[in-house]
């Protein structure tokens, strides 16, 4: 039916549960209550102003959000100002605009995270990698979602993925991606994928953390790869072990903080 579908299709076929009424693949389960226009907007929320270093300059990270594509992902830009250093985080379908901005900058572009490799997370990847020619970095046991990206788009109703190709490099727990002359800490967080990764900066105290938690809710864990014990495993011990203050900032819908979700989020 489609090249290279077989039974793994199957599983991707959408079920009442992902679809809205509009018969639109709707994302990977979960379901916040907030309105949309809450989502439409672009933040900017740097924290640089906490941490300053001996010589006065800022030594945090900043983090832009975009809202974009079909599913209305958060698409993250992180910076350290002293360098002007970037990291993006899951180009999404969507990043045109996104793109030109960054283009005039595309040297100072250090990596491009994805804290797991389902389609809405990866849509724009092979795009924004092509044009800024940065390093992929993403956790191995995501290979397969990865390769099978346009795929399952298509499957649940996301056409025009350009189908990405392998990452630069797999990253794993406890290693630091430099951003400029910070870093970021790469978490294991998996359970609504097989290889889902959080990124934290501890300068700044944020978090992102893809699909794994959201504002008072969780991902999604009925898809292929999924496993709720091991998601709830990674919240658990891997985020809020983190300070209270901590801010999350997740695959979709808006920002939380540990320290809410440790008390308001039902799923934990
Ligand atoms: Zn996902
Ligand atoms: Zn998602």
């Amino acid at each position: 039916m489609f090249p290279g579908s077989g039974a793994f299709d199957e599983r991707w076929r959408p079920s009442a549960r992902s679809l809205n009424a509009m018969g639109n693949a709707v994302e990977l389960g979960y379901y916040t209550p907030y309105p949309n226009s809450f989502r439409r907007f672009r933040r900017s929320e740097g924290r640089g102003a906490e941490s300053v270093r001996e010589d006065g300059r800022s030594l945090a990270l900043n983090i832009d959000t975009h809202v974009l594509g079909p599913l209305e992902n958060n698409v993250y830009v992180v910076s350290e100002p002293a360098s002007g250093a970037l990291a993006v985080v899951d180009p999404a379908l969507g990043g045109e605009a996104l793109l030109e901005e960054l283009l005039p900058q595309a040297e100072r572009v250090a990596a491009i995270l994805l804290t797991h490799a389902h389609f809405d997370h990866v849509g724009g990847l092979a795009e924004f990698r092509r044009r800024l020619r940065a390093p992929v970095l993403m956790h191995e046991a995501e290979l397969e979602l990865l390769q099978n990206a346009s795929e399952h788009g298509f499957w649940l109703g996301v056409e025009g993925i350009d189908q990405p190709s392998d990452p630069d490099r797999f990253a794993t727990g406890g290693e630091r991606i430099t951003v400029g002359e910070d870093s970021l800490l790469v978490l294991e967080t998996p359970g609504h994928s097989p290889g889902g990764l959080s990124f934290y900066s501890e300068s700044s105290g944020f978090v992102i953390t893809g699909d794994a938690l959201f504002f008072e809710s969780v991902g999604r864990t009925d898809l292929p790869g999924a496993s709720p014990q091991r998601l709830l495993k990674s919240i658990r011990e891997k985020l809020f072990t983190l300070p209270e203050n901590t801010v999350v900032y997740p695959g979709h819908g808006p920002t939380t903080t540990i320290g809410h979700e440790k008390t308001a989020n039902p799923y934990l």
